[in-house]
């Protein structure tokens, strides 16, 4: 599998860092987004992804900086479909089915989103949605499991994800803070992408629960075994070195602090 950074940011808007989502794609040639930010507008075309092509969208949780932009992909997949869209229409009409995966609540968050953004209900391929709190799917070579995580469960539900695919395995948290579950989800895996929100010097009065900080980031690692350790969800509020030594403590494995369109091989 390879993975592309689209979006190695946050919620606060910055130039060189669009918000959460990532690309993985698989040898067999199957791509999955994680999480549809605002990576996803411009940053996913810059890579040669064909958004027509894409197989599964995995959404974390709802908030905008994860959520934000299902909507209008789906929305662009369906209109480059039509004879408006310019010459080779009929070729990018998209005819296979689309799978979105989500948090606990998900279906009826999409099925809102929808009503307001998006209501026509004209795609001609089937839209499969499926919740996660503790349980995997099969889907050809793919496998896709998910685990509920805590973020801010006061407002809704969250999701961490493990992708499995040619004998390889990506774990990705969206926003999480520490969480057993996740560590469980998290054993072994190749490539954790962690998100990294809380700064060292905050992390220093104690941990968040909705976040987790470098420190956190390299204890989970070490913990689950994870190999490659890839932190996203960046706010650059830490120097590299104050990053590094924190989650040094901890993990001793590969350590990426990713950059925009950044391709990880797993
Ligand atoms: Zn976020
Ligand atoms: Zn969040």
């Amino acid at each position: 599998m390879e993975i592309t950074i689209l979006g190695s940011g946050s919620a606060i808007m910055r130039e060189k860092r669009r918000s959460a989502s990532h690309l993985v794609k698989t040898n067999s040639g199957k791509s999955l987004l994680l999480d549809a930010g605002s990576g996803v507008p411009v940053n996913i075309l810059k890579t040669g992804q064909d958004v027509q092509k894409l197989d599964h969208i995995l959404i974390t949780h709802a908030h905008g900086d994860h959520l934000g932009n299902l909507i209008p992909l789906m929305q662009s997949m369906l209109v480059d479909g039509y004879d408006v869209s310019g010459e080779g229409w009929q070729e990018r009409r998209r005819t296979k089915p689309l799978y979105l995966h989500g948090y606990k609540g998900f279906t009826d968050h999409y099925e809102a989103l929808r009503k307001i953004m998006f209501p026509e209900r004209a795609e001609p391929y089937e839209i499969k949605i499926a919740e996660y709190q503790d349980n995997e799917r099969t889907f050809d070579d793919v496998v896709i499991k998910g685990t509920e995580v805590t973020h801010v469960p006061q407002y809704w539900s969250a999701s961490a994800f493990r992708v499995e695919a040619d004998g390889k395995s990506i774990v990705y948290t969206g926003d999480c803070g520490y969480d057993e579950r996740f560590v469980k989800l998290a054993r072994n895996a190749d490539v954790g992408l962690f998100e990294m929100s809380v700064p060292v010097w905050m992390y220093k009065a104690g941990p968040r629960p909705n976040h987790l900080s470098a420190f956190e980031c390299g204890l989970v690692a070490a913990k689950s075994g994870v190999k490659k350790l890839v932190l996203v969800h960046m706010f650059d509020n830490d120097s590299e070195e104050a990053i590094t030594e924190a989650v040094r403590q901890n993990f001793k494995g590969e350590l990426i602090i990713s950059e925009d369109l950044q391709r990880i091989e797993v």
